[in-house]
């Protein structure tokens, strides 16, 4: 695990210098799902210090067996019926991908006394199989989110198209971007920080269309067996 956790960092490096920007800029997300809690915890004695997670009762299940300095993040669709599982216990919620989601986080929230980060995903693969906002509404519906008590919306996510071509995944990466940037003149910067784009076969690339955050699962841990 070491060694891969060397390589993907370097990668991360390698892509920060290509492209002019800082280390810092760019969070590494380890995906941990369907990892046992043991691989977690051998990779958070390896450095690791912020992990995502994609289903709500298997997150909920392994953050009570880690230690609770563990950084979680929640990068999977969740149905409004198990935010109770997620939202008290992650740093940051990737993965809101309606209003309607947004407005029952909030009221939840506002119940709760608590804040939530989150992030606004947008489908900008276009597939019908992904979940997210489509990118002719995504502007819209992120700022009523971000008019939303309880929630505090940090940014935009997305998931690249399942092609093997550079210039159509970084076309998707670079259209997140510019969202981002059609934005500016109507929100504050709090609201605008975070592009979470980039997984195991792209981040590299993400990182060069401006990515802060990559969330990347097999290439640090190996492949994942299909359930
Ligand atoms: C599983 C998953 C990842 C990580 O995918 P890898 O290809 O294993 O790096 C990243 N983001 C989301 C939303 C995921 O569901």
């Amino acid at each position: 695990m070491r060694q891969a956790i060397e390589q993907v960092e370097q990668q991360i490096e390698r892509a920060c210098r290509q492209s002019g920007r800082e280390r810092r800029e760019v969070q590494l997300i380890a995906v941990s799902k369907t990892k046992p809690v043991a691989l977690i915890q051998e990779a958070w004695e390896n450095g690791l210090r912020t992990f995502g997670e994609s289903r709500a009762q298997e997150f909920r299940d392994k953050v009570k067996q880690l230690p609770v300095e563990i950084e979680w993040h929640f990068i999977g669709h969740l149905q409004k019926n198990k935010i109770k599982y997620v939202a008290p216990h992650c740093t940051l919620l990737h993965s809101v991908d309606s209003l309607e989601l947004g407005q029952a986080l909030s009221e939840f929230a506002v119940k709760k006394q608590i804040n939530v980060a989150v992030l606004m995903e947008v489908n900008t693969a276009r597939e019908a199989s992904k979940f997210g906002v489509e990118p002719d509404r995504a502007g819209d519906v992120y700022q009523q989110l971000c008019n939303l008590p309880g929630i505090e919306p940090k940014g935009l996510m997305t998931i690249g198209p399942y092609v093997q071509d550079e210039k159509h995944i970084r076309q998707a990466f670079a259209e997140l971007r510019e969202l981002r940037e059609a934005l500016r003149p109507f929100l504050p910067e709090d609201n605008l920080r975070e592009l979470s784009m980039g997984m195991s076969q792209d981040y590299f690339w993400a990182i060069l269309e401006g990515s802060t955050m990559v969330r990347v699962g097999t290439a640090l841990f190996g492949a994942r067996e299909v359930l």
